[in-house]
């Protein structure tokens, strides 16, 4: 049994919403990664089950290593067709924002957001949710959005409607935003979820190598050269990792070849902390990720260096500049919070 974290009041309000809902966007972050692209598709799939129709919108493209999940085809991007898709959520009934807190995370999608007269529910598991939907279901405990997604289902009494296809959805976005099971996956009931998934018949060493081992040469060969020009600072127990627009070419970057690598200088013995800057050519800036393990607030530190935020444990942010001055904002960073960067404890 899985305990009822979602209130009853708030299943209620969905369920009437849900009941008298014909028409039903669903929208995530820009960027969207597993578990934006795994709540999404996952709900879209119930819904569409339930005869709803059903439109999932995102900001921006997502990685290749996401075009095997079921209902991705169908997923509209707002960058290429703004004037369909602004219809659409002038239009809805309903709107379901997943896996973000914040109109800002969606970027130019906002205004059409906040201006439709649509019915707006946040389904989430980032901190401080922002006041822009009626109903928020907003779970920073719980590790990923599309966990939260199946809860939902389930509290709604459809557990037996959830398809092969929304499970596979579903466990996309829990295993993504654990990186495997290898962080914030310490609740039981997440195995207990996994169960009821794979009794839908899914094949989670399948949707393991699918996500995680489709990758280009380019790919692994840019990894190899991130990795020898990474920098250790051992006395902050801290690396950092940087990618310029002339490397990205050198290599034939493709959007989604760099998803992960912030990950790996963590596999360091004592390093606790860990940096990727990017140059992002379209945007013109250098996009920020952080993660750390343990207690070090990567969020905090974003917040306060990077104009960004997130989890504990994962965070990002933007730098307007030049990535030798990002490097130096990064290091005053690291310089300043150097008490809180204390060695693991292995
Ligand atoms: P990633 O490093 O994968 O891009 O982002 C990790 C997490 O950091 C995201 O899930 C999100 O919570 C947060 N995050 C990333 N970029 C930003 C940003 O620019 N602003 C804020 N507030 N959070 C961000
Ligand atoms: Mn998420």
């Amino acid at each position: 049994m899985l305990t009822k974290i979602i209130a009853q009041p708030k299943i209620d309000h969905f369920n009437k919403w849900f009941e008298r809902a014909d028409s039903i966007v669903i929208i995530s972050h820009v960027s969207p990664d597993g578990d934006a692209m795994g709540s999404s598709l996952g709900l879209a799939n119930f819904l569409e089950s339930q005869e709803k129709t059903v439109n999932v919108i995102m900001p921006n493209a997502f990685p290749d290593f996401l075009r095997w999940m079921p209902g991705s085809k169908g997923v509209l991007l707002y960058d290429k067709y703004k004037e369909y898709a602004d219809e659409l959520i002038a239009k809805a009934d309903v709107i379901c924002c997943l896996d973000f807190n914040a109109l800002k995370r969606i970027d130019d999608m906002a205004d059409a957001v906040h201006e439709s007269k649509a019915r707006k529910v946040m389904i989430d598991h980032h901190l401080y949710p922002e006041d822009f939907c009626k109903i928020i279901i907003s779970h920073p405990e719980i590790s990923s959005t599309s966990e939260l997604v199946f809860r939902l289902i389930c509290r709604m009494g459809y557990y037996d409607d959830i398809s092969y296809e929304c499970a596979q959805c579903i466990y996309t976005g829990m295993m993504t935003d654990t990186g495997g099971f290898t962080y914030n996956s310490n609740n039981e009931e997440i195995y207990f979820i996994i169960s009821q998934l794979l009794s839908k018949g899914i094949d989670k060493d399948d949707i393991y190598r699918k996500v995680f081992n489709t990758y280009s040469e380019s790919r692994l060969r840019l990894m190899g050269h991130i990795l020898t020009t990474m920098h250790v600072y051992k006395d902050h127990h801290t690396a950092l990792i940087s990618l310029t627009e002339a490397e990205q070419s050198n290599f034939k970057y493709i959007k989604g070849d760099s998803e992960g690598f912030v990950n790996i200088p963590l596999s360091i013995k004592d390093v606790c902390f860990s940096c990727f800057l990017r140059e992002d050519t379209e945007k013109e800036m250098i996009k920020v990720s952080l993660r750390s393990v343990g207690t070090f607030p990567c969020n905090q530190l974003a917040a306060e260096f990077f104009n960004g935020g997130g989890h504990l444990n994962a965070s990002g942010g933007e730098f307007y500049g030049t990535m030798a001055d990002a490097v130096k904002v990064f290091e005053q960073a690291i310089d300043k919070y150097k008490p809180l960067l204390i060695k693991k404890g292995l």
